[in-house]
């Protein structure tokens, strides 16, 4: 077997400015230009780039930082084990859009699962608006489009799976686009949990893989 190694030159296609990020990085953010690239085959390919607006007031000592994700618009069919479609009667008869992490989310059993909680509650962020003068950061995406992708059909089927028993059933997912956004999520240091912008849920920040250094990219902490 055979390793290679590559090294890119992480600077930003536009305006040359440093890419920096956190070691799990795979796409990486232009502060400058608010845009995505990710590294493809040796090059850096834009990747579009959307920020979600807060929806539920984060307390006021917190620190607000964005958690990437990846929203895909899925069409998902239910077959029944006589290949009738019985979609209509399942949970993925309104499911259009799914949002899976785009960070390394840790044992999301125990420390709660965010992109299926944002999925389930159906959230359509409104957009941040974004100026000139205000540089927004979203370190942390671990995970490319091509890898979310392998959650999205294991996701519906556990959506699926809360409402009725899928065994027997056979889940297939039509996957149309997938953006990448970053969503608020308020900080608070003291207990160490991160307040979802979009539902208010509480998670504890542990469920994030490498959050200390993800923090200190923001310039939090050490
Ligand atoms: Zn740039």
């Amino acid at each position: 077997m055979t390793m290679s190694l590559r090294i890119y030159e992480l600077r930003c296609p536009g305006c040359l400015n440093d890419l920096s990020g956190i070691t799990s990085d795979k796409v990486f953010i232009c502060g400058n230009c608010q845009k995505a690239f990710g590294a493809h085959n040796g090059k850096l390919t834009e990747e579009q780039l959307f920020f979600g607006a807060s929806q539920h007031s984060l307390d006021k000592n917190d620190i607000t930082i964005f958690l990437p994700f990846w929203r895909f618009h899925i069409a998902p069919t239910v077959l029944d084990p006589q290949q009738n479609n019985i979609t209509a009667t399942t949970a993925a008869a309104t499911l259009d859009t799914i949002w899976i992490p785009a960070f390394y989310d840790v044992r999301p059993t125990v420390f709660g699962n965010v992109g299926m909680n944002l999925t389930l509650a159906r959230i359509q962020p409104q957009l941040l608006p974004l100026s000139n003068n205000r540089i927004i950061q979203l370190p942390g995406v671990a995970r490319r489009r091509e890898d979310a992708t392998l959650y999205v059909q294991p996701f519906v089927a556990g959506i699926v799976d809360r409402q009725k028993d899928i065994s027997g059933l056979s889940i297939n997912v039509r996957i149309g686009d997938a953006k990448l956004w970053g969503l608020p999520f308020g900080y608070d240091l003291q207990t160490t949990t991160l307040t979802d912008g979009l539902l208010g849920m509480q998670y504890p920040t542990a469920m994030v893989e490498y959050f200390e250094e993800l923090a200190f990219a923001y310039g939090i902490g050490k």
